[in-house]
């Protein structure tokens, strides 16, 4: 059941919903509805005499499953979430990037100040690497923690990198703006309730064999732990056609954007595994209604120790950002597409 209060509503009115839910042994959280406001998610129904308290503005006995980041929770205003001065979700793309994996210091300050200068917002970085192979290299783990925290010390840009383990969230939360969920790790349900815990913003990457329905559950997961600060990332699934890595789905962006509140980037690098279709690929991502990108980027893309195949250049990064960012303001500013539902407007239609 979600219980939307008014803006007007007493505090008590939210306070006495949550206590009637957790006397019946039920789930509940309260959220801002963006609007001053309060909705209130409930695993359960409430009886009938909680919900004639004032301020109640509406109730919904059904919902979604991932009724938290369904989009019913939170009709009439997409989640923006804030990290730095950076807004993720904000009616500006935005542009993550770096390389697939932490090198070394030197390098790493390199390529932040390179991809400032290409336009991007938040410096990415794999400390932890999930590699597929016991043997390959698995990242330099704190020591590469530390040389993202340098780098953002260097430039200003927020850091996001990934964090594989329940018992490395401590760790990397000390260094981390936007702790990554990998794609491999998206289901790993003790995995998302720690860092449900914390009170850092999470990238959610869609797991490659994933319904759209399993990754938005698993975006539940972190916000049924008390953390609403969730990004969803498409990039790629697996299909049966070895040409590519993996497919970008780029259907699932308007459709994720559709079904729930939170913000959606797109990743053309695993997406496509291959850097000559890393730029096309982003301009579809943002045509999809992608709130932003996030790119592996290189100053020597063909030596990355890492994912050379897909990693792209400073100089393509900055045509991307320039160009992406034109494309989103045209598509914007044209009035029969739409971006964002509008208000009032329970759908998301990318409709003419
Ligand atoms: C990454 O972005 O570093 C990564 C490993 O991606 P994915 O989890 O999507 O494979
Ligand atoms: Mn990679």
């Amino acid at each position: 059941m979600i219980v939307s209060l008014s803006a007007e509503a007493p505090s008590t009115t939210a306070r006495d919903l949550l206590a009637a839910a957790l006397a019946a042994g039920m789930e509940a959280r309260g959220m801002d509805d963006g609007h001053g406001g309060t909705v209130i998610g409930v695993d359960g129904s409430l009886p009938d005499d909680v919900l004639g308290l004032p301020g109640i503005r509406a109730v919904h006995p059904t919902h979604k499953p991932y009724m938290l980041a369904s989009r019913e929770h939170r009709p009439h205003a997409p989640t923006i979430v804030k990290v730095g001065d950076v807004r993720i979700g904000g009616g500006r793309p935005v542009m993550m990037a770096g390389p697939c994996v932490v090198e070394g210091r030197e390098s790493l300050l390199e390529t932040a100040d390179a991809v400032k200068a290409a336009g991007a917002d938040i410096l990415r970085g794999g400390a932890f690497k999930p590699r597929t192979s016991p043997y390959a290299f698995q990242g330099l783990g704190e020591e590469g923690l530390r040389f993202l925290a340098d780098a953002r010390e260097a430039t200003g840009m927020p850091i996001v990198t990934e964090v594989m383990e329940p018992d490395q969230v401590d760790l990397v939360a000390r260094y981390a703006d936007i702790l990554q969920i990998g794609a491999r790790n998206m289901a790993n349900f003790p995995l998302l309730r720690r860092v449900g815990a914390t009170d850092q913003a999470v990238l959610l990457k869609r797991g490659f064999s994933a319904t759209v329905e399993e990754w938005l559950m698993s975006a539940e997961y972190v916000m049924a732990s008390g953390n609403s600060r969730v990004i969803l990332c498409e990039r790629g699934i697996r299909g049966f056609d070895p040409a590519l890595r993996f497919t970008l789905d780029l259907s699932a962006v308007p459709l994720a954007k559709e079904l729930t509140h939170l913000p959606v980037i797109v990743d053309p690098s695993h997406g496509t595994g291959k850097r000559s279709l890393v730029g096309r690929m982003a301009m579809a991502g943002l045509a999809a209604g992608a709130d932003g990108l996030i790119i592996e980027v290189h100053p020597d893309p063909e030596h990355a120790r890492c994912d050379a195949a897909q990693t792209i250049s400073p100089v393509e990064l900055a045509r991307i950002s320039r160009s992406g960012r034109a494309l989103y303001a045209a598509l914007v500013e044209t009035s029969d597409v739409m971006i964002e539902p509008s208000p009032g407007r329970d759908s998301l239609a990318l409709a003419v």
